[in-house]
């Protein structure tokens, strides 16, 4: 069998980790099977359609790299691959069950449909939904409703004894009762438009899809999506439902979490291929033990064996751990051109950069480059060399375990040690025994030396490491901002 699989989202919303969670698995399972990945927009619902999401969707995709083997702008022998483009298909195909008896005109008006819900609901009737008006009618009602103008919307005969089973790889046999599936779902609204159910079995059957990985959340039209397949006489494709995504608190990601939208990671500064890898492993794993994947092992290395059944963790500590990682393995000349746009808009920089930008971002990349866990954290860890805002508060530059006094002390011996040692040619490691020796001779850490000096020279916390920042800023404004900070702590 040519496996074929289709990402099939709704182009409501910007695509968040949990969709490309479901394209990636889809596109995996493809390329390591030597079979087709399918893009399909399902954009049927136009109120929720916007332009923005289809963009997103697509430059997303882009920027992780995947391609699609089938699907809009590519084309493809079982097109076209937007919904909004097949309406004619749609149609015919409920025209069909309508003839063979399998699906019916209604011709109810919202507001019937509207009393009917009501008095359910007042009457806590057991019965909730379409109260099958229309299942019946006969060929002259229909007739006449239909020379009075009056557009039907076709609905699909779900039979009201027995049960519907259907197979997941994952989760096994899903059986319902018939009568607790919604009675007689609309498969074709009265403008013509198709409902997802419709499209989304018409589609999967046309472009032969041969498996369905998709959010767990679509299990519950699974047997009703079996029953349109039976209808239909197709071969029901083999379905995979994926675990679902959660917080650390064990809920359902969201927002409340932290951002889902994968450009907002992406104007954050994580780099595809950590992205790519870490939500790979968000619900899948090859062995339980190897982490680390790139897009090339995983198109040969995926499986479907591999997938979870538990709901998945999405651990934004993880994800930055192996961005961090895939930074430091990082070319230098592409980290420089992927720093260069944060310091820009911090205007630390200009657009588009001077030579002198270019050599400066250069020579900051390796520094940096060992301390980054985000591209956006350039701009702090470098803004000591771009703007001088000295920390006034003392506290910031006391390290635990001193105090102020020999903070003082520390800024003011260090300075000396620092200054001297670097104008006349010293070996560092021997300039940080010293400083070590210093600590000693204060009966403190030697992050009480190292702290302070730090603080007056990048005027923060966190920082890169000391003579990386000295080389930077050069000897002349390091001594200026020491003497500064030893002037502060001689006053009062
Ligand atoms: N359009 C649906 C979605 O946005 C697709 C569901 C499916 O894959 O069947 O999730
Ligand atoms: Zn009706």
């Amino acid at each position: 069998m040519d496996v074929r699989v289709r990402y099939a989202p709704s182009p409501t919303g910007l695509q968040h980790i949990g969709g490309i969670r479901t394209a990636l698995f889809n596109y995996f399972f493809a390329k390591a099977n030597g079979g087709k990945f399918i893009l399909r927009v399902e954009d049927t619902d136009r109120e929720r359609y916007s332009d923005e999401s289809l963009e997103d969707l697509y430059s997303t995709l882009d920027w992780l790299g995947i391609k699609w083997d089938e699907g809009p702008v590519v084309g493809g022998p079982y097109g076209p691959y937007i919904q909004s483009e097949r309406f004619d298909i749609y149609r015919s195909y409920a025209e069909k069950l309508v003839e063979e008896g399998k699906a019916y005109y209604c011709f109810c008006t919202p507001e019937r449909l509207e009393e009917v819900r009501k008095q359910q609901v007042e009457s806590k009737s057991e019965y909730q939904g379409y109260d099958r008006h229309c299942a019946h009618l006969s060929d002259s009602e229909i007739k006449e409703y239909l020379r009075q103008g009056i557009k039907p919307v076709i609905r699909f005969r779900v039979p009201t004894e027995g049960k519907t089973t259907f197979h997941d790889i994952l989760m096994g046999d899903i059986s319902r009762r018939n009568r607790d599936i919604s009675p007689d779902p609309i498969l074709l609204k009265s403008d013509g438009f198709p409902t997802y159910h419709l499209a989304n079995v018409v589609d999967d059957h046309l472009m032969h899809i041969t498996h369905i990985m998709r959010a767990q959340e679509w299990i519950p039209s699974g047997p009703l999506h079996v029953l349109l397949y039976e209808a239909f006489g197709w071969e029901i494709p083999q379905y995979c439902h994926l675990p679902m995504v959660m917080g650390k608190d064990g809920q359902k990601l969201s927002k409340r979490h932290g951002s889902t939208a994968v450009r907002d990671f992406r104007a954050k500064g994580y780099l595809p291929e950590a992205i790519m890898n870490y939500v790979t492993l968000v619900g899948w794993s090859l062995d339980g033990s190897t982490e680390f994947f790139s897009k090339e092992d995983l198109e040969k290395r995926f499986t479907m064996e591999g997938i979870h059944k538990a709901p998945a963790v999405f651990d934004y500590k993880k994800l930055d751990w192996f961005n961090g990682q895939y930074i430091r393995q990082a070319d230098d000349s592409r980290l420089a051109k992927l720093i260069a746009p944060y310091l820009q808009s911090a205007g630390y920089v200009s657009d588009p950069l001077t030579d002198d930008d270019a050599r400066l971002i250069a020579r900051i990349v390796p520094p940096v480059k060992e301390r980054m866990k985000v591209l956006s954290d350039v701009v702090p860890l470098t803004a000591f060399l771009f703007e001088d805002k000295p920390v006034e508060d003392k506290g910031i530059y006391v390290a635990k375990g001193s105090d102020e006094e020999k903070t003082g002390i520390a800024l003011s011996k260090g300075a000396a040690i620092l200054i001297d040692g670097l104008r006349s040619g010293e070996e560092e490691a021997s300039i940080e025994e010293k400083l070590a020796a210093l600590s000693q001779e204060l009966e403190i850490k030697v992050n009480g030396v190292f702290q302070p000096i730090r603080v007056a020279i990048t005027n923060s916390t966190v920082s890169l490491p000391l003579f990386d920042s000295i080389r930077l800023l050069g000897i002349d404004e390091t001594e200026k901002r020491l003497n500064r900070a030893i002037k502060l702590f001689e006053e009062n």
